[in-house]
């Protein structure tokens, strides 16, 4: 690799990662960027496969819970911005495993943060730690309202309460140890690459297998959606112009009751597949609602809207028809997902 700038990126091989590293090494031919991931069941190289051989890219298999690694790589590639988007992610699994959220999230962001710390100890200029987060930090609101920059932490799962831990370590850094950091807390994601457990994606796949489509309680659970391309450009703008030791707030002014959402979705899918009008909804079926339900998440994104002239690019309508082309179009890597054997792709290509 050549050139100028060493950047960190963690979590590269995951949904949001994924697309965050495709944008910087196409972009900043000029910067080594190296993408680390323990590649859990979330990460998948295989969506990185048109870009693992330009030369400013480089794979690093490890796991941020191994200080002794993490520290021994800071020295030898002398990271000097790290993009960190590692994490456990998904909030049905934090139920029933908090513990690995606790560990990845928490004390693997403290051993970035420890490392990074170390390295650039009395030389602040030019690094940067940006921490990736989600809004959901911030609880649940009513009918009423938006989270703000300002908005007091109030987080109700296992997941939320372990990012809202990482987002008040990057802080205390910053504020302790002069560790220059900026933080973004988004909206949920949607788009290409995002792994079949989440509502749209799995969505997808049930109709195209026709399967139920487990809606939670009333469906009446109230989220802001963003394309995830439209995320990664705004981390790309945050990350090259945003205030250090801030928060951004990353929303698509988008807000969808779910079932709407599942409404909308399978319109869509009616007509991709030729399926009569109303085909799909018949497959939408009420489930027992998750415990510690956010009602409602809704993001205040003018800041970074005003400060930095972002918005997003599309619509809810335009991405999701994107994303269900995406899906139907890479049906293979849709079935590798599913039946696991992603996992062995790491292995014919890196081992
Ligand atoms: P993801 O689960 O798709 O990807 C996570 C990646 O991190 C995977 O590649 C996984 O292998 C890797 N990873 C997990 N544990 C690791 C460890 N111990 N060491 C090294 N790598 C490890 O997640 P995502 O949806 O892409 O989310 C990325 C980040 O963005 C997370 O920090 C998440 O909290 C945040 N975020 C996500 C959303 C969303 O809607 N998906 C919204 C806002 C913020």
């Amino acid at each position: 690799t050549s050139g100028n700038l060493n950047l960190l990126i963690t979590g590269g091989a995951g949904f949001i990662g994924s697309h965050v590293v495709r944008l910087f090494v196409e972009k900043y031919p000029d910067y080594n960027i190296y993408n680390l991931d323990s590649l859990t069941y979330a990460g998948n190289l295989e969506n990185l496969k048109d870009i693992e051989n330009e030369e400013n890219y480089k794979f690093l298999k490890a796991d941020i819970n191994d200080a002794e690694v993490i520290n021994s790589l800071f020295k030898k590639y002398r990271f000097q911005r790290v993009i960190h988007l590692a994490a456990e992610s998904h909030v049905d699994r934090s139920i029933s495993d908090p513990v690995a959220f606790v560990k990845t999230n928490i004390l693997g962001t403290v051993n970035l943060l420890n490392a990074a710390k170390d390295i650039w100890r009395g030389e602040p200029e030019g690094k940067l730690f940006y921490h990736i987060s989600t809004d959901e930090v911030y609880g649940s609101l009513g009918d009423k309202g938006l989270f703000t920059e300002k908005s007091p932490y109030d987080p109700n799962s296992p997941y939320s309460a372990s990012k809202a831990g990482s987002d008040h370590f990057v802080r205390a850094y910053g504020e302790t140890y002069d560790l220059p950091y900026v933080i973004s807390n988004c909206s949920n994601n949607y788009g290409p690459n995002q792994f079949p457990e989440k509502l749209i994606p799995l969505f997808i796949n049930n109709l195209i297998n026709e399967k139920p489509l487990p809606v939670y309680g009333d469906g009446k659970y109230t989220r802001d959606w963003l394309y995830v391309k439209d995320h990664a450009a705004a981390i790309d703008l945050i990350f090259h112009e945003g205030k250090g030791m801030e928060t951004y707030n990353i929303g698509g002014f988008n807000e969808w009751q779910n079932i709407d959402l599942v409404r909308l979705l399978c319109g869509i899918m009616d007509k991709k597949l030729n399926r009569s009008k109303d085909e799909s909804e018949k497959l939408i079926s009420f489930v027992k609602n998750r415990p510690g339900h956010d009602k409602r998440y809704a993001i205040d994104a003018s800041k970074i809207n005003t400060e930095l002239n972002w918005k997003p690019s599309v619509t809810l309508n335009e991405g999701l028809g994107k994303t269900v082309d995406w899906y139907l179009q890479n049906e293979e890597w849709l079935k590798h997902v599913v039946s696991g054997e992603y996992l062995s792709y790491y292995k014919k290509q890196y081992v």
